[in-house]
């Protein structure tokens, strides 16, 4: 029984801020596999605090209403059978989801429940009525969840949803918020940072007598919990990555639905759309709350967003059908029979007046044809009545749809059908078509292609604002056009070392500098990433442009959380071998893109080349040559007259080195770059397998920069030497990396100098200039060269570009959920 309590305003408000509503449905929860998924969902995506609503596990409700049908028709023998079956999946899941005491207490639990079960059903013991057997589904997979997450070390608890929701008997229970409201709080409250699980589709009268919420209701108890609490936003986790444009089962090509305003979620849901439960926006403050519905299969899709957005173009969103339709006729002069059905409290899908036959009509899903039947007998008009079977419905919502072009399609298309009656919703948020046939999945299909050529959106995120971060910004603006012209692409955050700048409706890039100074804040990368899901796009990309190996750490985050990556950054891509496994892995379990083209020869198109040869059926033997900017330009203008150590601080001075140019001379750069070639075209290659012949003497690795910057001239004793030796064989010092494919398939890297003669193109590249020597099956005499700039920041945000044309082409190509 529910104590009735005054609950102050302020612990509901500290509640609202803290706690968000879960909900997972039978289907997510349909085995043990399922269950550990829900709980690895549960422990990373909800709070400490939140609540989690769940639905009886797979088909349990369907289960055990055909127990009690088997009763009732007197088939004891069936009933048993189906209810050991029942037992024995129940238990087989507590079975394989927990050890040791957690599983015996859960079993002698389990036991009790079904001895009363089989005591009802050899009428020794008494089960008030159907709702309190049906209750038992949800009660089972609260309590498993719960010692699921109990069991992982996690703080939960589970919370009959009879213990705090009372309700007053009707065909739909109408709820009493107070007390409920403060049966809920009373129990939690107390306990901050524990997880409750929350039985979805039941409540109870004031007198503690069961009652349920209707088939398919927690969706229902999710929302109504969410607002009892005031909560910010409920998640309603689906085997759908949310509400698409039909449903994926009978359309192809269906794109998701970042948002959804309640008008037309609520219209969608009346018309039948089993995604939504009709009753799931009843309890909705909607100025607060947000209803994010995704995929419990593929955490990483994107979602759709149900809340305010009134402001929303008008626009046919969703093309909904229901397969089976009954219509109701009544004679216009049987007024007060009119006017019973204009008052009942069901709605139906629509009706209308047909005034050259006085008759009204009101069509009405088939599943209400119970509900009708009991009412019209109930009211005793039935032969009053004219039940009209045969028919289907096809709708599409969206705001205003009366304003869009869209309808004058869907009008245009169905009027070939026979048509029994197409008009708008009274508020505007669909039109809906009854035809006098069945439905027919072609037709659906052929309308959804017709109405909706949607371009899709990719929302890009960019991490590092220095130089090439600012160049590729400039250069976006510039062709936003054409970029446009594929996917509607929008900038949602731009990034630097310690703060950010987010705005999910997409950054304003005029004067972007200024902006970024006003409003960016600080932020931890690692938190920002699960919440980027959230964000309204039906793609993400990641631009890393930084240079941090901490940004190339969370690669498989990104992807996991359903981000592509284009880097220039070489962290990730030179990063030793398990990590790169790793990386690899998470982005082909989640099927994502990852385009690094500018990590090696900057702009140069040298993955093209090699991919294009690799796919036409060639096969890389080896690739060596300059592969660094920095090194070109020293060696380039390096002799006899000139001092090794003056070269070095004039490339730092003129930004041709990095920072600290040691990062040049000790080869690590070259080595990463190496390192993402030979991978790039299949080659098993590791750190410790590349010969490095470092430029920089071990007394100069530890020092500071300063110092190291003052005793640069300990650098050129060596490199003079080095260069009178190559000079007695008529050659010139050149640091070459290269490697090449052996007869026995093993690899030999190295960097290294390499002594070249003077006429040689390797002595005679303009200071910067890249080159890479190709040598594959097909070109074997005379190799493949590929040269020009290596760096520089207008050429590698040219390149950054190109990585995205690629995404873009790609994506937009893509199947589309
Ligand atoms: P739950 O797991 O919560 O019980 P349901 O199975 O009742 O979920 O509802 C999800 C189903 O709704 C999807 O599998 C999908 O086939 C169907 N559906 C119908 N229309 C749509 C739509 N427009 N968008 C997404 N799903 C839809
Ligand atoms: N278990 C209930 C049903 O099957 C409630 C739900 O799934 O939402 O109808
Ligand atoms: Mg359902």
């Amino acid at each position: 029984m529910v104590v009735e309590v005054d609950v102050s305003s302020q612990q509901i408000d500290t509640v609202a801020e803290q706690v968000q509503v879960h909900k997972f449905g039978g289907s997510s929860l349909a085995d043990a596999y399922c269950y550990r998924r829900v709980a690895r969902i549960v422990t990373e995506y909800a709070g400490a605090s939140d609540l989690v609503v769940v639905s009886a596990a797979g088909d349990t409700t369907n289960r055990i209403l055909a127990i009690i049908d088997a009763k009732q028709n007197a088939d004891e023998g069936v009933a048993e059978v189906l209810l050991k079956q029942l037992e024995k999946y129940q238990q087989g899941l507590i079975g394989d989801l927990l050890s040791a005491d957690h599983k015996a207490r859960m079993m002698d639990l389990s036991r009790k429940d079904f001895k009363r079960w089989y005591g009802w059903l050899n009428n020794e013991e008494t089960i008030d009525n159907r709702a309190e057997l049906l209750s038992y589904g949800e009660l089972w997979s609260a309590r498993l969840l719960a010692t699921l997450l109990q069991q992982q070390g996690g703080k939960a608890d589970w919370i009959d949803a009879r213990t705090f929701l009372v309700a007053d008997d009707a065909p739909e229970p109408l709820i009493r918020v107070e007390p409920s409201r403060a049966g809920l709080l009373n129990r939690i409250a107390p306990h901050p940072g524990t997880r409750f699980i929350v039985t979805g589709f039941i409540c109870a009268d004031p007198d503690g007598n069961s009652l349920i919420l209707g088939r398919n209701g927690s969706d229902y108890s999710a929302t109504l919990v969410g607002s009892l609490i005031d909560s910010k936003q409920v998640t309603i986790w689906k085997d759908v990555a949310g509400v698409y444009s039909a449903d994926p089962r009978k359309v192809e090509r269906v794109v998701s639905l970042p948002i959804l305003d309640w008008q037309e979620a609520e219209e969608l849901a009346r018309l039948g759309s089993p995604v939504l439960h009709p009753r799931t926006f009843q309890p909705v403050n909607r100025d607060r709350m947000v209803i994010a519905v995704r995929s419990s299969l593929k955490v990483e899709n994107q979602q759709t967003r149900i809340g305010q957005y009134e402001d929303t173009e008008p626009r046919g969103k969703v093309l909904t059908a229901l397969a089976e339709v009954v219509l109701f006729r009544v004679s216009l002069r049987d007024a007060r029979l009119v006017e019973q059905f204009e008052e009942l409290e069901l709605t139906p899908l629509i009706s209308w007046n047909d005034l050259d036959t006085q008759h009204a009509y009101y069509a009405y899903h088939q599943n209400h044809l119970y509900f009708m039947e009991g009412w019209l007998e109930e009211i005793d008009v039935s032969n009053q009545v004219v039940q009209m079977q045969g028919y289907s419905m096809i709708a599409l919502v969206g705001n205003r749809i009366q304003e869009t072009e869209q309808y004058k399609t869907f009008k245009q298309e169905l009027s070939e059908q026979s048509l029994k009656r197409l008009s708008f919703t009274p508020d505007n948020n669909a039109v809906v078509a009854i035809l006098e046939q069945k439905m027919d999945n072609r037709l659906l299909n052929r309308l959804h292609s017709q109405l909706f050529n949607y371009r899709r959106s990719l929302g890009v995120l960019v991490v590092g604002r220095g130089n090439i971060g600012s160049a590729w910004l400039a250069l976006y603006r510039r062709l936003r056009e054409r970029i446009n012209e594929q996917m509607d692409v929008r900038i949602i955050g731009i990034l630097n070392s310690t703060r950010m700048w987010l705005d999910y409706n997409g950054v304003d890039l005029n004067d972007w500098e200024a902006s970024f100074d006003q409003m960016a804040r600080p932020y931890d990368l690692s938190q920002l990433i699960p919440e980027l899901p959230n964000a309204p796009y039906d793609e993400l990309v990641m631009l890393d442009l930084t240079d941090a190996v901490s940004v190339a750490q969370l690669y498989p985050s990104f992807f996991a959380n359903g981000v592509h990556i284009i880097s220039a950054n070489k962290r990730a891509g030179a990063s030793n071998e398990s990590q790169y496994n790793e990386i690899r892995t998470i982005q082909h379990e989640y099927e994502r893109e990852w385009y690094y083209n500018t990590t090696v020869g900057a702009g140069l198109p040298l993955n093209y080349a090699l991919n294009d040869l690799r796919n036409s059926g060639d096969a890389i033997r080896s690739i060596s040559g300059i592969f660094s900017g920095t090194m070109s330009w020293l060696f380039e203008n390096f002799n006899t007259e000139v001092k090794f150590s003056d070269l070095v601080r004039e490339a730092k001075e003129r930004g041709l080195s990095e920072p600290d140019p040691r990062e040049d001379l000790s080869c690590q750069d070259i080595v990463r770059k190496l390192l993402i070639l030979a991978r790039e075209i299949g080659l098993r290659l590791d750190w410790q397998d590349i010969d490095v012949e470092s430029l920089l003497p071990e007394q100069l690795a530890d020092i500071s920069l300063s110092e190291f910057m003052d005793r640069l001239p300990e650098l050129d004793d060596e490199m003079h030497a080095l260069y009178a030796d190559a000079q007695k064989t008529g050659k010139v010092p050149r640091l070459l990396a290269s490697f090449a494919v052996q007869e026995d398939d093993s690899v030999r890297a190295r960097v290294g100098i390499e002594y070249i003669p003077e006429g040689d193109m390797l002595a005679n590249l303009i200071p910067g200039e890249n080159i890479f020597v190709i040598y594959t099956d097909w070109y074997h005499e005379m190799p493949l060269v590929i040269s020009g700039p290596g760096a520089g920041k207008e050429v590698t945000a040219g390149g950054v570009q190109s990585d995205l044309n690629q995404l873009l082409s790609r994506l937009s190509k893509k199947g589309l959920n």
